[in-house]
C-alpha cells in the first residue's frame, strides 16, 4: 500500500481513539435533588409548568440523564416534592418518567381508577400541607381497564367494591352519543374524563384542608388524560 493511502487511514484512526478517550464525551448525569428552599420558592404555577416542560421531554426522548444512586443518597435526609400525583395502577403509566421528574421530586398515589377515599385523601393532605408540595394532578389515561371494568359492570371479589367508585364516572357519561360499550375507547375516555373530573370533586368537597389551600392560591388541583399511545397528556379542569 502506498504511503499516500495509508496516511489518511492512520489520521482517521487516531482521531477515532482521541474521540473515544476523550472524557467530555461522557454524558453528564443530572444528580440534583430538590432542595427544602427551592420547593418554597416554587408556585403552583411554576409547578404546573415543569411537569408540562417534562412531559414534553419525555414525549420527544430528551427526558433528563439521572443518576440515580447519587439521587438516592442525597434525598435521604429529607424530602421536598414538588408535587402529588394520583395516578391508576397500570404499568404502562410510569409517573416520573411522564413528568422526566427524579427521585424526591413527586409524590404518587396509585390506585386502579385513581379515585380518592380517606387514605388518598390523608395521603394528599399530607402531601401538601405537612410536606409543602404545590400541586395536586389526577391523571386518568387511555384504555384504563378499570375504567373497562365498571362499564361492564365486572363482579369479582374485592373488585366489585373497588369499580363502585368508578360507576358514578359511567352513570355522568349516558348522554355519550355512540356506543356505551368497553369496546368503544371514545365512550372509554368520556368515562375516564368524567373519572378524574369526579374525583378533582371529590377532592374539594371532602377536603377542607385542600380547599382551603386551593383558594389561598397556596396549590393547584388539575386533572389530565394520558395516552398511552403518544405519551402525550390532555388537561381537564
Ligand atoms: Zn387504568
Amino acid at each position: 500500500m502506498k504511503l499516500s493511502t495509508l496516511l489518511p487511514i492512520s489520521l482517521l484512526a487516531i482521531t477515532a481513539i482521541i474521540i473515544a478517550r476523550n472524557p467530555n464525551e461522557e454524558p453528564i448525569l443530572d444528580s440534583h435533588v430538590t432542595t427544602a428552599e427551592e420547593q418554597a420558592n416554587l408556585t403552583p404555577d411554576e409547578v404546573l409548568k415543569q411537569f408540562k416542560e417534562g412531559n414534553q421531554r419525555f414525549q420527544s426522548g430528551t427526558e433528563t440523564r439521572r443518576n440515580h444512586s447519587e439521587q438516592v443518597r442525597k434525598s435521604a435526609p429529607g424530602q421536598y416534592p414538588k408535587a402529588m400525583v394520583l395516578s391508576c395502577l397500570d404499568s404502562r403509566v410510569p409517573v416520573e418518567d411522564v413528568f422526566d421528574q427524579g427521585i424526591g421530586d413527586v409524590f404518587v398515589g396509585r390506585v386502579a381508577g385513581n379515585f380518592v377515599n380517606e387514605d388518598l385523601l390523608g395521603s394528599m393532605e399530607f402531601a401538601c400541607k405537612v410536606a409543602g408540595a404545590k400541586l395536586i394532578l389526577v391523571m386518568g389515561h387511555q384504555h384504563c381497564g378499570a375504567i373497562k371494568g365498571a362499564i361492564d359492570d365486572v363482579k369479582l371479589g374485592n373488585i366489585t367494591a373497588m369499580l363502585a367508585n368508578i360507576k358514578p364516572a359511567v352513570a355522568a357519561s349516558q348522554d355519550f352519543q355512540g356506543d356505551k360499550k368497553s369496546s368503544n375507547t371514545e365512550f372509554v375516555k368520556r368515562v375516564a374524563i368524567n373519572n378524574v373530573k369526579n374525583t378533582l370533586g371529590q377532592i374539594r368537597e371532602r377536603s377542607p384542608i385542600l380547599k382551603e389551600m386551593e383558594e389561598k392560591g397556596q396549590i393547584k388541583i388539575v386533572g389530565a388524560f394520558y395516552r398511552l399511545t403518544d405519551g402525550t397528556l390532555e388537561f381537564v379542569q
